[in-house]
């Protein structure tokens, strides 16, 4: 049915051509166009041993993403309806550019960063709004995991279960051991950039700042763990107290083991992830992209990564009764399971397959609409249904207040 490019070839661009294989009636041609062509050659490699009887035709292409001229002729070329962008989000920007010039349709998983400050927010892609709309095309942000699932867990909330909601907590878990002495689970550049910002919620109308993991709670993930997690910036909160004004207070938490905190204190303790650069040799290097070459790649962590991820949210307030709700949707996936089915780690996994039900929603026409959206904006139910589908099934929990106030 579909012609896509997928920008980028790591850890969630393997994820989500190997679900596009999966569902080929949708996805019959896809073009995996990356800086490094070989991993992407790697991909369709894989693809074709592991997955013989898929009909989606896929090649591979090498493309800089920062380089609009030449992503309007990669996209001129190979005639898309539309782009999934899971390189890294320094090039949002530049791929939303090139999609307006050449009228296809855009998706990402994670706002745009300027690459000299560490500074999350969606104000530079909601900028685009007009310019997407009058030409008839769409984007949509953000639909990975978190953000993406979770602010259509949000919008399941506020559709079926609750008058308004007050209280929403976001909660990740990665339960998993991947043996490594330190590793990120994705890119980790952008997972640091990430961890050693400071945190972030609302509350009352206004953000709060935190010291970088100054907050932290002992939190039950059903059927993983009980975990300590801590209160971090994420940027689903800002789309989401926007889109549903009614929530007094928004937190982000993710569980962080105490191996890995005292590996990145010390990290940042001697500057090694500082955006930076510095001299050396001649050279200006940022000491954060050095170690992000140390580093193990997060999808060489995938083989003999055990145990589970749980990401959900919990929200609280006036349920469609009129009494006080408390209600809590999230879902379960196993390492192990991933790596048997798409030669993935779970953090990828995650990413990748709500990836995928984006574009496929979209190139079905169920969400596509001129603009620029967040996931909470649009129906949450086929997503529900397509999550159900494909890999990542979605558990509700009533009654029970895992995130205390
Ligand atoms: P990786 O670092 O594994 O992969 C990024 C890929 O993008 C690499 O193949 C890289 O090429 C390519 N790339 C980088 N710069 C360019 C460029 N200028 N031109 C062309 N290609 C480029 O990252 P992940 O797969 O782990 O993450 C991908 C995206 O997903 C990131 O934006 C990340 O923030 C987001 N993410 C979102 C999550 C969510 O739940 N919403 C969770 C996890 C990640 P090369 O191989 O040459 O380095």
């Amino acid at each position: 049915m579909s012609k896509v490019i997928i920008i980028g070839a790591g850890g969630v661009a393997n994820v989500v051509a190997k679900k596009c294989a999966q569902n080929d009636s949708v996805f019959t041609e896809v073009l995996i166009a990356t800086r490094t062509v070989a991993k992407a050659d790697k991909i369709v490699a894989e693809i074709k041993e592991h997955m013989p009887h898929s009909k989606a035709v896929f090649t591979t292409a090498t493309v800089d993403a920062d380089n609009v001229p030449e992503l309007v002729k990669l996209i001129n070329d190979f005639g898309p309806k539309m782009v999934i962008n899971v390189a890294l989000p320094y090039q949002d920007l530049t791929i939303m550019d090139a999609c307006l010039e050449t009228g296809v349709h855009y998706l990402d998983t994670a706002n745009y960063e300027p690459k000299d400050v560490a500074k999350f927010e969606y104000s530079w892609q909601w900028a685009y709004q007009d310019r997407f709309k009058e030409k008839g095309l769409m984007a949509l942000l953000g639909c990975g995991f978190d953000p993406g699932a979770t602010q259509a867990f949000t919008a399941h909330h506020a559709k079926h279960h609750f008058q308004e909601i007050h209280y929403l907590d976001i909660v990740d878990c990665n339960n998993g051991n991947h043996g490594k002495a330190f590793a990120t689970n994705f890119n980790p550049e952008i997972n640091i950039r990430e961890i050693t910002a400071n945190g972030r919620y609302w509350d009352n109308g206004q953000w709060v700042e935190t010291q970088p993991l100054e907050i932290s709670q002992d939190i039950y993930y059903p059927k993983v763990a009980t975990r300590k997690s801590f209160v971090l910036y994420h940027e689903e909160l800002e789309s989401l107290v926007k889109h549903f004004p009614t929530i007094k207070r928004a937190r982000f938490w993710m569980t962080f083991g105490e191996a890995y905190i005292k590996h990145l204190n010390v990290l940042e303790g001697i500057g090694m992830t500082s955006i930076e650069p510095i001299d050396f040799r001649g050279m200006k290097v940022a000491p954060i992209e050095f170690l992000k070459a140390v580093l193990p790649a997060p999808e060489s962590l995938a083989a003999g990564y055990s145990g589970q991820t749980c990401i959900g949210v919990q929200a609280k307030g006036i349920g469609k009764d009129g009494q006080p709700k408390v209600h809590f949707v999230y879902n379960v996936k196993d390492h192990a399971d991933c790596y048997r089915e798409v030669q993935a780690q779970g953090v990828s996994y995650t990413t990748g397959v709500p990836a995928m039900i984006g574009a496929m929603l979209m190139l079905q026409g169920e969400w596509m609409q001129p603009g620029v959206w967040n996931v909470e904006q649009l129906n949450p139910d086929p997503f529900f249904a397509a999550m159900n589908q494909w890999g990542l099934p979605i558990s509700e929990l009533a009654d029970i207040e895992l995130v205390k106030d």
